[in-house]
C-alpha cells in the first residue's frame, strides 16, 4: 500500500510517497514559492533530482505538478496515480475537536476551519491543499494527522491557564500544544527500545529543533506539554522567547511603542536564542560561536540548556518519577554537548548521560550508563511515517 503523505503551508508543499509495506520512501520532494514569482518543485525519486521551474498560481497547480512528477518515466516511481492507496494531510491544530486522526469528510474540513483562529498561518493552507487533492484524487481516501491531537489526553488541571474561565468558554484560550506527532512517534519507539509496551513508562520526550517542546508521557499518553495556546510558550527557541513574566508583553509594548502584530513578531521572530545571542537562529552557527569566546552565544545556549532541564525536572515530579528520557529533532538528534549540558546535574534524577555512547548524531541508540536508572535514548523523529501510519491504519478499518 503507497501512501502519499502531504504537509501544506502558506507557499509550501512537503510531500513524500511511502511503500508501507516495508515503510520505504520512494520519493519526495518540496514545492517551494506556490501563488508567487519563481515557483519551483525539487523532487527525488527514480534516477537523479528533478527541479522544475514553472508558475504554480495556486496549490491545486502545485499538487498537479507532484502527481506528475510521481509517475514521470524518468523520476517517477509509480505508473499511475491511483496506485497511491490513501493520502495522509498533516494538519497543525485540531483545537480541541480532535484527539486522534480521522478520514476526510466535508465536516471534517468546517472542522479545520473552526481551528483557523488557533493556526492563522497554517490550517487555511492545508485546507486549501486538501481540497486540491480530493479535486484531483477524488476517490482516494484521505487522512487528516493534526500536531494537537496526542496532547488531548492531557488532564484539565495541566491544559488550564489561571485566567477569568470564560476566557476558556469564549475564545477557547487553553494549552494545545504542538510537536504531537513527533512526541508520539518518539514515545512509542522509545518504549520498542526499552523492549515493553508503552504501559507503565513514565518518560520525557523533547522535541529539540529550530521549535523546541518537552511532552511529559505516562502509559504512552501525553499528560503535560510545554508550549502552549500557541508554540510561544515553554522552552527557548531558535527565535521565540518561550515562558517569560506576561507583565512584559505590556510592558515592553509601553517602553518601545509597539503594536500587538509587532510585540508578536518581537515574541516569535527576534527572540530564543538568536535574541540572547545576536548571532543566529541556528544553534550550530551559535555552539561555533561559543566556542570562539562569544559570551553572548554562551549564555544563549546557557539559557537554552537550563530551561530543557528546568522542564524535565517539572515533569518529572508532575508525573512522580521518570523512566526515560527521549531526545529528538534537529538539536536533540545532533548536538552531542547540548544532550551532555542538559543532562548535566539531573543525576539526583537516576539520569546518566554515557558521554561515549553520547557520540553519536542522528541514529536511534541507547546512551545512558549501565547503571542508570533512567533510559536515555537519541531518536530520529519521522513526523511523515507517523502520518503514513495513522492514514493505513485508518483506511484499512473503514
Ligand atoms: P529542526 O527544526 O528539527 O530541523 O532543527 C533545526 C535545528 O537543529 C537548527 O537550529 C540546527 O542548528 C540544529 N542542528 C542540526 N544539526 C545540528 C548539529 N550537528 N549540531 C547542533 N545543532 C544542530
Amino acid at each position: 500500500m503507497k501512501v502519499l503523505v502531504i504537509n501544506c503551508g502558506s507557499s509550501s508543499l512537503k510531500y513524500q510517497l511511502i511503500d508501507m509495506e516495508n515503510e520505504n520512501v520512494l520519493a519526495k520532494g518540496l514545492v517551494e514559492r506556490i501563488g508567487i514569482e519563481g515557483s519551483i518543485l525539487t523532487h527525488k525519486g527514480k534516477g537523479d533530482k528533478f527541479v522544475l521551474e514553472t508558475p504554480m498560481k495556486d496549490h491545486q497547480v502545485a499538487v498537479e505538478l507532484v502527481l506528475n512528477a510521481l509517475v514521470n518515466k524518468d523520476h517517477g516511481v509509480i505508473n499511475d496515480v491511483c496506485e497511491i492507496a490513501a493520502v495522509g494531510h498533516r494538519i497543525v491544530s485540531g483545537g480541541d475537536i480532535y484527539s486522534k486522526s480521522v478520514i476526510v469528510t466535508d465536516e471534517v474540513v468546517e472542522n479545520i476551519k473552526e481551528c483557523i483562529k488557533l493556526a492563522p498561518l497554517h490550517n487555511p493552507a492545508h485546507i486549501v491543499g486538501i481540497n486540491a487533492c480530493r479535486t484531483l484524487m477524488p476517490t482516494t481516501p484521505m487522512v487528516v494527522v493534526f500536531d494537537t491531537a496526542f496532547h488531548q489526553t492531557m488532564p484539565e488541571k495541566a491544559y488550564m491557564y489561571a485566567l477569568p474561565y470564560e476566557m476558556y468558554t469564549k475564545h477557547s484560550v487553553r494549552r494545545y500544544g504542538a510537536h504531537g506527532t513527533s512526541h508520539k512517534f518518539v514515545s512509542l519507539k522509545a518504549a520498542e527500545m526499552m523492549g515493553k509496551d508503552a504501559k507503565n513508562i513514565k518518560m520525557v520526550t523533547c522535541h529539540l529543533g529550530n521549535g523546541a517542546s518537552c511532552s511529559a508521557v505516562v502509559d504512552g499518553k501525553c499528560v503535560d506539554t510545554s508550549m502552549g495556546l500557541t508554540p510561544l510558550e515553554g522552552l527557548v527557541m531558535g527565535t521565540r522567547c518561550g515562558d517569560m513574566d506576561p507583565a512584559i508583553v505590556p510592558y515592553i509594548m509601553k517602553a518601545e511603542g509597539l503594536s500587538p502584530e509587532e510585540m508578536d513578531n518581537l515574541m516569535n521572530k527576534k527572540s530564543g536564542v538568536l535574541g540572547l545571542s545576536g548571532v543566529s537562529s541556528d544553534f550550530r552557527d551559535i555552539e561555533d560561536a561559543a566556542k570562539n569566546g562569544n559570551h553572548r552565544a554562551k549564555l544563549a545556549l546557557d539559557v537554552f540548556h537550563y530551561r530543557v532541564r528546568k522542564y524535565i525536572g517539572s515533569y518529572a515530579a508532575a508525573m512522580g518519577g521518570i523512566d526515560c528520557l527521549v531526545f529528538t529533532a534537529g538539536l536533540g538528534e545532533n548536538s552531542i554537548s547540548s544532550r551532555e549540558e542538559i543532562c548535566e546535574g539531573l543525576e539526583f534524577l537516576g539520569i546518566k548521560l554515557d558521554k561515549e555512547k553520547n557520540n553519536v548524531r542522528g541514529k536511534a541508540v541507547e546512551v545512558s550508563t549501565e547503571d542508570s536508572r533512567v533510559k536515555i535514548y537519541v531518536i530520529p523523529t519521522n513526523e511523515e511515517l507517523m502520518i503514513a501510519r495513522d492514514t493505513v491504519e485508518l483506511v484499512k478499518n473503514k
